[in-house]
């Protein structure tokens, strides 16, 4: 009995954070991935060069679970400026950062009501403060409502808060919990949204590769569970403990957890040949209102130049899903004020189960045992690298405590 694993299933990063807190403390532990690769929702394709992850993700510096447990410098972080693009009927209006992008400025004062932007600063410096702990305990309601009541409202709404977020939580009207959208704004004013050099396929695998040899299986599609076993078709596999860590759909079959519904996002990637595109600064257009269904566009290559050889690299995504052929070219010459009509697409990466939606009240924190089952995944925390990173650590908490009587000192992290 004693020399059974910790069985984990589900190689995503919540099970992978989960296989990191149980092994840095002694514990034996058995990932279980249905797939080919550890990453789950986030991976990359590299094609002749050209990285292209599956669907417009980015990374936060200031996720304090990834400040835990990732070496930033190995995964060779490249930022994004602290600006963004917006598409309007009147044009395209940049808006940045004084002290990084000085030549916005004129944009920035001129993009909406003065009122408006004050308030927005206001409420996010006023979230950016608050600990985690303020921010989930705080009233939920959905995100629209909430910044309308804090006076974020009119062109400043419609044409760069709205857009922006609509491609954040993957949902257009802004419905998602505002204790979300609050802990979005605690981390872009702590920390700086950024790729991998190498892809974002290169913080699973940092993770997995940080993990004692053979602790993962590939190609093992867990068909049963219970609190000391699981089944990979015929084989039963007896376990110390069982960690759920799959995506939330998989959880109800396997555990009957409670699924919220996905949010669904469509990406596609356009080579354009060398030259300068927005600037050359790697910032967000988002779609103030001009161009089609897009939600943003973003030269990826301005931030990660590696990301493709020889040639610029668009990323473009649309909230819900799209087909391949959907007539781009118009919209992205719009949004990136150039002529894209050569321009060549190269992947399309339509992603039905995106994220887990979050509707008010939002728990951060839901119960982490289920009949006797520990469970993991960003469902159970936040739709989010950091939620799921956070949930990993939670589960495999619990079974340190419960199971191994190893009591943590859980900080109580979201
Ligand atoms: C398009 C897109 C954009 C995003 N953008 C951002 C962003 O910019 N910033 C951010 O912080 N987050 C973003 N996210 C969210 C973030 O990627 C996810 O919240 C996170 O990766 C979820 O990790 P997870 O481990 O909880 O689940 P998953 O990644 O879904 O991992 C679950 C794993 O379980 C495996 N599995 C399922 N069933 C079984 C089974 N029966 N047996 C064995 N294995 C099984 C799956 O193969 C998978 O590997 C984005 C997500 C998407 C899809």
């Amino acid at each position: 009995m004693s020399n059974e694993p910790v069985v984990i299933v589900g190689g995503g990063l919540a099970g992978l954070c989960a296989a990191r807190e149980l092994s840095i403390h002694g514990v034996d532990v058995l990932v279980l991935e249905s797939g080919e690769r550890v990453g789950g929702r986030v991976q990359t394709d590299i094609v002749n060069g050209v990285h292209m992850d599956h669907g417009f993700q980015l990374y936060n510096t200031g996720y304090s679970e990834g400040q835990r447990v990732l070496d930033y410098q190995a995964l060779d972080l490249q930022p994004f400026s602290s600006g963004v693009i917006s598409t309007t009927p009147r044009g395209r209006i940049k808006l940045g950062d004084p002290r990084e992008l000085v030549g916005w400025l004129p944009g920035s004062i001129a993009s909406g009501s003065l009122p408006s932007k004050a308030a927005f600063i206001k409420y996010a410096l006023s979230q950016s403060r608050k600990s985690g702990e303020e921010i989930t305990r705080s009233v939920d309601g959905n995100a629209h409502a909430v910044l309308a009541s804090a006076g974020i409202t009119g062109k400043f709404y419609s044409e760069v808060i709205q857009p922006f977020f609509a491609g954040v939580f993957l949902e257009s009207e802004l419905e998602t919990s505002s204790r979300f959208m609050n802990m979005v704004l605690k981390t872009f004013v702590q920390g700086k949204p950024s790729l991998p050099s190498a892809g974002m396929r290169a913080i699973p695998d940092q993770l997995a590769n940080a993990l004692p040899a053979g602790s993962v299986r590939f190609n093992s599609a867990v068909t049963s569970i219970s609190p000391t076993s699981v089944r990979v078709g015929a084989e039963v596999i007896n376990a110390r403990a069982v960690i759920l860590a799959t995506d939330s759909t998989s959880a109800a079959e396997l555990g009957g957890v409670r699924a919220p519904r996905w949010n669904s996002v469509t990406t596609w990637y356009h080579l354009a040949p060398m030259g300068t595109l927005d600037e050359g600064k790697p910032v967000i257009v988002v779609n103030g209102g001009a161009a089609g269904p897009i939600t943003n566009s973003v030269v990826l290559t301005n931030a990660v130049p590696g990301y493709a050889h020889d040639a610029q690299l668009i990323s473009t995504s649309a909230v819900g899903i799209h087909e391949r052929e959907l007539n781009l070219k118009e919209y992205l010459s719009t949004m990136h004020d150039t002529d894209a009509s050569q321009w060549e697409l190269v992947g399309h990466y339509p992603i039905a189960r995106a994220l887990p939606a979050m509707t008010p009240p939002h728990s951060f924190s839901p119960p982490v045992e289920q009949d006797g089952v520990y469970v993991a995944g960003d469902f159970q925390a936040s739709s989010s690298i950091q939620g799921a990173m956070v949930s990993g650590r939670r589960a495999a908490s619990a079974v340190l405590s419960n199971v191994f009587g190893q009591l943590e000192d859980w900080d109580s992290d979201v």
